[in-house]
């Protein structure tokens, strides 16, 4: 068990203080809105003709227009962080470590104005983005506990030789987050790079650029050295494969799609004209994943958990729950019970900065998309609840319950990254636990129930990074639930973990014979 490891706690927005400081944060993203901004390549800011447009979900306004870089300026930015690597790469951990103390306290001081350009471009409500604050600050110091260990090398027997083996940095890193944890994910790939020494190329979101860039800002008051940390929004399709393929990259950091992070998996894997290292992936990609409800389940408290997995920030997270396997004898009571909860939730939709429980998803080719696979599930299946959508103002989408899918069909198999529940009918618990692992993924999974046997059962057999019993199977909490998928869910990097940080290093083994 780890001692001395503390969460940090969430914002209490109904204590009138925290609620002041976050409209206060709203006025200040208002007068900022609209500005251009730089990309950061060694310390310089570089304004590029081409601009990347930043709009705000909930209302389609124009947040501000980010820089866009081209393959010149990412190979300028790689080979800026190759070179401050080999200073950072010798500069010692405390020392390292402090700029990331630092961070956090500047984390803490600008928290309601990261929370609210998070809330503003993401679309998230006030709870989601400060419970993502949380898990980044939660990263830094679980980064910092791991690295004063590792910087110990790792433990070895006695002998008359004189041995040791140490953890050594390995060079630039590409950072690829994704747009619905638009600052924890960001910052933890960040901070787990220039942590262990090494240099990293961060390409945000297209969606989500302006958060980032208030992240990238406080890297640098923080004290990491210009270099070290560089900043370049681009267009996937223009400096995508070019970052991943670049001979100079040493390892690359994504989360988001299957499809995307298998083409950089492949990419990577490549030799380019004089690289000499195989480069490493850490990939974090989708999720279809299930929650059971057996028959002993307390329906109420099933529903509840799945309403919050399935609907909680418009079901945009790898962790949501998509599919609800139902046992027969139940099936009926609780699909009326989800009905209630999804009813609640489709009554309190709107905007993430008026804090509504439900907001709009990410853009218009999401909203496309969801509202596409909304038109698949009324052929597969029968639309309980929901089922409309309106993007005249936003991108919104009602949570949407969908009954009577057979494990077979589309929206039983796909992932939607949407707030769509597919209800799929099991007739034995071994038949739901065959259903929940049907798919090619394996991120997270849960289980309401009540029955001892099948708990265990499902501990065996339920074959995901995370799971879960009676309990959602979102909001994993840094170093209580690692997370992580398998199969075609990404490379299992538990993130927050020691383990997590050993992909950035190498470990070598020195031996003097006395
Ligand atoms: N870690 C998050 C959770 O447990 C999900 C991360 C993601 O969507 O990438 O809900």
């Amino acid at each position: 068990m780890l001692k001395g490891f503390q969460n940090s706690p969430e914002l209490n927005f109904s204590i009138p203080e925290h609620k002041e400081a976050m409209l206060m944060a709203f006025k200040e993203v208002d007068q900022e809105k609209g500005q251009d901004y730089p990309l950061i390549i060694g310390g310089e800011r570089i304004m590029t003709d081409k601009k990347i447009v930043s709009n705000a979900p909930s209302t389609k306004e124009v947040l501000g227009r980010v820089s866009s870089c081209d393959q010149l300026l990412a190979d300028k930015a790689i080979r800026t962080a190759h070179d401050a690597f080999q200073t950072w790469s010798k500069t010692p951990v405390e020392e390292r470590i402090c700029c990331v103390r630092r961070l956090v306290d500047l984390m803490k001081k600008y928290r309601y104005l990261l929370d609210a350009w998070s809330i503003e471009e993401s679309g998230k409500n006030w709870g989601e983005a400060d419970g993502e604050l949380c898990e980044a600050l939660d990263f830094f110091n679980s980064y910092i506990m791991h690295m004063r260990e590792l910087d110990q090398g790792l433990e070895l027997v006695y002998t008359e030789e004189s041995c040791k083996c140490i953890y050594i940095p390995i060079g630039v890193g590409v950072a690829v987050p994704p747009w619905n944890f638009p600052l924890s994910l960001l910052a933890g790939m960040v901070v787990s790079a220039v942590i262990t020494g090494n240099t990293i190329v961060c390409k945000p979101s297209s969606d989500t650029p302006i958060v980032a860039y208030k992240f990238i800002e406080l890297c640098e008051k923080a004290g990491f050295p210009a270099g070290v940390i560089n900043f370049i929004p681009g267009s996937g399709s223009v400096i995508g494969d070019y970052i991943v393929q670049h001979p100079l990259t040493r390892f690359v950091n994504f989360t988001g799609s299957k499809e995307v992070g298998l083409r950089i998996n492949q990419k990577a894997a490549q030799v380019s004209e004089g690289q000499i290292w195989i480069k490493r992936v850490v990939a974090e990609m989708g999720g279809k994943n299930a929650i059971i409800v057996d028959s002993s389940a307390d329906l109420k408290r099933a529903a509840a958990g799945i309403a919050n997995s399935a609907f909680s920030f418009q079901g945009q997270k790898c962790s949501a729950c998509s599919r609800a396997v139902v046992l027969s004898d139940v099936y009926d009571v609780f699909v009326e019970e989800i009905i209630a909860c999804a009813k609640v939730l489709k009554e309190h939709q709107g905007s993430g900065r008026d804090d509504f429980p439900m907001g709009p998803v990410i853009n218009q080719s999401a909203f496309n998309r969801i509202s596409g696979y909304i038109e698949t599930a009324r052929k597969e299946g029968m639309i309980a609840f929901g089922g409309n959508y309106d993007d005249s103002k936003g991108f919104y989408i009602e949570p949407t319950v969908v009954r009577d899918i057979t494990k077979d069909a589309v929206i039983a198999k796909e992932e939607i990254f949407g707030p769509v529940l597919a209800v799929i009918r099991a007739n034995s618990f071994d038949e739901a636990l065959e259903i929940a692992n049907s798919t090619e993924y394996g991120l997270t999974g849960s289980v309401y129930t009540e029955d001892r046997t099948h708990i265990q059962k499902a501990k065996a057999e339920f074959h995901v990074g995370n799971l879960y019993f009676n309990r959602k199977s979102t909001g994993a909490v840094v170093l209580q639930h690692p997370f992580g998928g398998f199969n075609m869910s990404g490379t299992d990097a538990k993130t927050g973990t020691k383990d997590y940080l050993t992909n950035f290093l190498n470990l070598k083994s020195v031996c003097e014979d006395l």
